[in-house]
């Protein structure tokens, strides 16, 4: 039977989501261990990091928001284990956001650990981490571009200038699409997945049936594309496709990077992919109104769910950059090859 809901795999954890908690760390069997770690955001209480213990070491994927606690928490499940940080042989991120990659720079100083990062999400992370990505005169032409009124220039360099706590992190070894990461004897297949940053990866356990999805796809959540790209790329097109790309694990385990874990991801990968294209058809359907017109018009005349008048700050940044990633989309003519599948 094809499901038409996803079911949750861990309601404890999904509640404490829901009252902005996180929840106890979990063992899921064979080594496996999901730990929920606290973030500093009231919209995202909290990320998982996945621990594998194995004879030839401790691994781990997305090490979470740098903060000492989460140290302390990942420490403590270590401890459980009869096992040290420095039994800490590999590090792997999904992608290059603090709240995942964050604290792999403290935990390899303090175990020595290999930190694997795909090769494009390297790159994302030079370009993120660099001076040029925090200054506000590099914005500022952003926001001319966009014609947004010069009133609310300040508001907005302020709120980007808040979200941008990228460090640079040099990888010990980097990997690509296809590639196989042995992890204390589980084979995780590299899978591809670009659109929220550029080198954003999955992990599949093909021997168990589980994916780890990172900020890919979350079982509500509906991640936005390109926080993180490079020169040339299209994100909103990468992410339709990455969407597509998940479709041999529509009845796998999945573990996601927030929320809780779950099954049903043919179903969330029509809703994610559902949920994008809604905008690529508003925009579509006014290109010949507003043609040429600034992302500040364009964003002016598409529906947003807390209301137009209402985006300040980081959500007002946000929704313009949506509507220059949708309004190319469309432009670049990509967008026909899943308008045109309605
Ligand atoms: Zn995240």
């Amino acid at each position: 039977m094809v499901a038409d809901m996803i079911t949750t795999l861990n309601p404890a954890h999904r509640e404490a989501w829901d009252a902005g908690k996180v929840g106890e760390p979990e063992d899921l069997g064979d080594g496996l261990w999901s730990i929920p770690l606290a973030l500093p955001s009231e919209r995202l209480p909290g990320s998982y990091s996945y621990l594998i213990d194995s004879a030839d070491g401790i691994h781990v994927i997305d090490p979470g928001w740098p903060s000492d606690a989460n140290l302390t928490r990942i420490t403590d499940v270590i401890t459980s284990l009869g096992k040290t940080v420095g039994d800490v042989a590999t590090i792997v991120a999904t992608h290059h956001h603090p709240d995942h990659l964050g604290l792999a720079d403290r935990l390899r100083a303090a175990s020595g650990a290999r930190l694997v990062l795909s090769q494009t999400e390297h790159r994302v992370l030079e370009i993120a981490a660099s001076p040029d990505a925090s200054d506000a005169d590099t914005y500022r032409t952003v926001l001319a571009r966009w014609d947004v009124p010069v009133e609310r220039h300040d508001e907005l360099i302020a709120s980007v200038a808040e979200h941008s706590l990228i460090h640079y992190v040099a990888p010990d070894d980097e990997v690509s699409d296809g590639d196989v990461l042995t992890l204390g004897g589980r084979q995780l297949r590299v899978i591809a997945t670009p659109g929220h940053t550029s080198g954003h990866i999955c992990l599949a356990d093909d021997a168990r049936r589980m994916i780890f999805t990172g900020d890919h796809v979350l079982p509500r959540i509906h991640s936005a594309a390109g926080l993180g790209i490079l020169e040339g790329d299209e994100p909103l097109a990468d992410l339709l496709a990455s969407l597509e790309k998940l479709a041999e694990f529509d009845d796998w385990h999945v573990l996601p990077g927030h929320e809780f874990r779950f099954t049903g991801l043919g179903v969330r990968l029509a809703q994610v992919a559902e949920h994008h294209l809604r905008r690529t058809r508003a925009v579509a359907a006014l290109a010949d109104e507003l043609g040429d017109a600034s992302v500040w018009e364009w964003s002016r005349h598409l529906p947003w769910s807390a209301g137009w008048e209402r985006l300040e700050g980081f959500t007002l940044h946000s929704a313009l950059r949506q509507t220059e990633m949708h309004r190319d989309l469309v432009r670049s003519g990509l967008a026909q090859r899943w308008l045109s599948r309605d």
